[in-house]
């Protein structure tokens, strides 16, 4: 793959005990270091241009205040120092640049995967929260609308956590599709089988909160019967995949139990969906706090675009999962 990276993410420090830190850069670069076809590619900061296009501008002054002040505390668990700035600018510019290169037609074992932090998907039009200060993914999504780029976004979000702000950006747009699978109770809260967007949006957001222990099995279904033919009928020219790793069996703050084989399922299936709609992909990261775990399953979504065959799930899906994905299904209309 082509991995986009910038030093200047390193620079986002986040203190001694917080789980969203510079190691997990570090850990990942130092898992792909021995692998064939990897590649780095630098970006540019993102304009604040592009920045204003999703986020409120009186927010976007107080933030930027706040950093040149020296930072602090934004919130409970939302850290920032005076380089904060200059990070979230050039996470949300490596965002881009996987969207801008997808959609160029850089695909196969080329598929850009933008390495960036802080991440994004918590970060809400008018604020910073849940470790994210700009949405990095809508910022790259609304850039490429607005350059004419690309007529319409899919955003599949499989971090194990709601991307409460992606979902907020675009809940009345029609032209991004925001589709969540998340641990039903997690923070923030949100992400409920009812919401599904509005006005002109209506029906171009997918919710699915699965149970607790939904592993391999759980996340493969809800793709293949829900996401797959919402996206079929969707039809998006890039379909962009919101990676947070924190869904994993060993990761230390979430009970899904995903497997890094699992995670290669996932990618597959994702390639699939992105070949059947004749959509580009690309990949930016979000969460992830296992330093094992993350860039081990970093590296098996690298491995499957460098031709890894994962071995296929044959384990069964937990009743509670089922009927998760049965709402899920009911709400659509799809059962
Ligand atoms: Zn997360």
């Amino acid at each position: 793959m082509k991995f986009g990276y910038r030093e200047t993410c390193l620079e986002h420090k986040t203190g001694p005990r917080h789980p969203e830190s510079p190691d997990r850069l570090r850990a990942i670069r130092r898992a792909l270091a021995d692998r064939h076809g990897v590649e780095y590619i630098t970006a540019d900061l993102a304009d604040r241009e592009r920045i204003l296009a999703v986020h409120d501008g009186d927010y976007v002054e107080e933030f930027e205040e706040f950093c040149a002040d020296g930072g602090g505390d934004w919130d409970a668990d939302t850290v920032a120092i005076e380089a904060t700035w200059d990070a979230a600018l050039a996470s949300a510019g490596l965002a881009e640049w996987a969207a801008e290169a997808a959609l160029d037609g850089t695909d196969g074992r080329q598929t850009p995967f933008s390495l960036g932090r802080p991440p994004g998907h918590h970060a809400v039009v008018d604020d910073a929260m849940g470790f994210c200060f700009f949405n990095n993914a809508a910022v790259a999504a609304q850039s490429v609308i607005d350059q004419g780029k690309a007529d319409n976004v899919a955003i599949f979000d499989w971090d194990v956590h709601h991307g409460n702000g992606t979902q907020d950006i675009f809940y009345e747009d029609g032209d991004v599709y925001y589709a969540s699978f998340h641990e039903d109770g997690l923070y923030p809260g949100t992400g409920h089988i009812a919401e599904t967007g509005s006005g002109d949006g209506e029906g171009a957001t997918l919710n699915v909160p699965l149970p607790s222990g939904a592993g391999d099995a759980g996340y493969l279904a809800a793709l293949t019967e829900l996401l797959q033919p919402e996206l079929v009928d969707f039809d998006p020219d890039l379909l962009l995949v919101s990676a947070g790793f924190d869904a994993h069996k060993h990761d230390p703050i979430s009970r899904m139990r995903v497997s890094t084989e699992g995670y290669g399922l996932l990618t597959q299936q994702v390639r699939e969906i992105a070949d059947e709609t004749d959509a580009a992909l690309g990949f930016v990261l979000e969460g992830g706090y296992g330093l094992d775990t993350l860039s081990e399953s970093i590296r098996m979504v690298h491995e499957v675009f460098d031709g890894y065959q994962p071995p296929t799930d044959d384990g069964d899906i937990r009743d509670a999962a089922r009927e998760t994905i049965d709402d899920v299904k009911a709400e659509l209309g799809r059962d």
